[in-house]
């Protein structure tokens, strides 16, 4: 095959073009990005990343895409697939051909529809530039005000207070991460919030946010005015899908692809933050993923198949989040699930597991410090992929070991 050429120049893209290297490929790879850095670490830019002014944290130097010989374009969207011509037309007017083309175009922040964007007090943060223009104003004394009781919400509600901003997060449900996270876990999150310091509003309403060079002020419903140095807009991010939409492929909350991550054209494959794919262990049911570690998965397989393996994607969902000293770490997925177990750690971490009506364990979500959780969640994403049905029982009590029952 002569030319394997990449869309989007992020975790995803980079793994793919590395792993066609390690798989053997000795053909042209071509990663093309719109950033105008090589492909880095989104998850720092929430996190400790954001603390310091510093460079991005990259996925790999320049030095080693030259050692694998694999051209990289930043700085260049792409706008067009020819599908017919297999061209890809380029912002600047190139145009490159491809004989299998993948596409890990990620996922970009939702915003407030007519929210003022114009004045930069009202921010999203999905790339290194957003986290310096945040960075600069998480100073003692500014008052930050996030919209949206999410991850990303939260990880910099965690970060501006260790740099000393006020914090009041608004959050529109009755509780903070109801997406996905249990209501206990999300409790001991915001319990913890609270007592570093950031004021939690949830069932919010926003009005109008209004914004000019200096200030920002949020109108809430009922006439209460909330005022803030900058305004960051934290409510989920959307795929990337357009450009694959304006070549035909078939979209379904991201480009659609199959277990092998090949979308509606036999030679376009799609992974990562941008695509639903099924999932064999939930019945094949169809996710989409923002998950770092799901990035770097898929990259890894998509290679193989663009190389002509068919191999399904088989891996559990895993996702953490880490917030003051506190890791999160969800493995599976919990929706449809009849019973939750709860298995107490040391030092106040928990893991919540929770089962089907017929036992079959979907998902593992726990709480702690530092790495309190890691080895039981490891464990127990073993277990979901094994298809087990542990005695809950033995799941809730922690003198069990979590190995014996992937024995069982
Ligand atoms: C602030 C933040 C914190 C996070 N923290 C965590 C965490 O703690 N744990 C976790 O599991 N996950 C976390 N994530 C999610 C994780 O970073 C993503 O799942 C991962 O980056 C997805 O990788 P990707 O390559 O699929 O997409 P992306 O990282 O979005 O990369 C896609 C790239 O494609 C480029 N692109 C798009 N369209 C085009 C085009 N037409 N032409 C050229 N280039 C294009 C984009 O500009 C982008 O650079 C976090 C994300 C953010 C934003």
């Amino acid at each position: 095959m002569g030319s394997i050429v990449i869309v989007g120049a992020g975790e995803c893209g980079a793994r793919a073009a590395f792993a066609l290297r390690e798989k053997g490929y000795d053909g042209k790879i071509t990663l093309i990005g719109a950033e105008p850095h090589l492909p880095y670490e989104r998850p720092p830019l929430s996190k400790d990343g954001l603390k310091h002014e510093m460079p991005p944290k990259y996925v790999a130097d320049a030095e080693r895409y030259r050692t694998a010989g694999i051209e990289v374009l930043i700085d260049s969207p792409v706008m067009a697939i020819d599908r017919d011509a297999k061209l890809l037309e380029l912002l600047d007017g190139g145009r490159i051909a491809y004989d299998r083309l993948l596409l890990t175009t990620g996922a970009r922040a939702r915003t407030i529809p007519g929210a003022d964007d114009a004045s930069r007090r009202i921010r999203t943060l999905r790339t290194h530039a957003d986290a310096e223009e945040i960075r600069r104003e998480l100073l003692p004394g500014r008052t930050l005000a996030i919209i949206g009781g999410g991850f990303i919400g939260l990880e910099l509600a965690a970060t501006a207070r260790g740099l000393g901003a006020g914090v009041v997060l608004l959050e529109g449900l009755p509780r903070i991460l109801s997406r996905g996270v249990p209501e206990d876990i999300a409790a001991v999150v915001a319990e913890r919030h609270r007592a570093e310091g950031v004021e939690i509003r949830c069932g919010t309403k926003i009005e109008r946010i209004d914004a000019d060079d200096r200030a920002a002020r949020i109108l809430l419903a009922g006439g209460e005015a909330i005022d803030a140095d900058l305004v960051v807009v934290g409510i989920g991010a959307v795929p990337n899908t357009g450009l694959a939409e304006s070549a035909g492929l078939s979209i379904e909350n991201g480009i659609a692809v199959d277990a092998t991550l090949r979308t509606s054209d036999p030679d376009i494959y799609a992974a990562g933050d941008c695509c639903s794919f099924p999932l064999s262990h939930y019945d094949g049911r169809r996710v989409r993923l923002e998950a770092w570690r799901n990035a770097q998965d898929q990259g890894v397989l998509v290679a193989g198949n663009l190389l002509g393996a068919s191999e399904a994607i088989a891996s559990v969902p895993w996702f953490w989040s880490d917030q003051y000293d506190l890791t999160l770490q969800i493995a599976g997925l919990s929706d449809g699930a009849a019973t939750t177990v709860r298995r107490d750690l040391v030092e106040g971490a928990f893991i919540l597991f929770h089962l089907d009506d017929t036992g079959r364990l979907l998902s593992a979500s726990g709480i702690g410090s530092g790495n309190a959780v890691a080895r039981d969640i490891r464990l127990a994403e073993m277990l979901i992929a094994a298809g087990k049905r542990p005695d809950p029982q033995a799941l809730g009590s922690a003198e069990t070991k979590l190995k014996t029952l992937l024995a069982a």
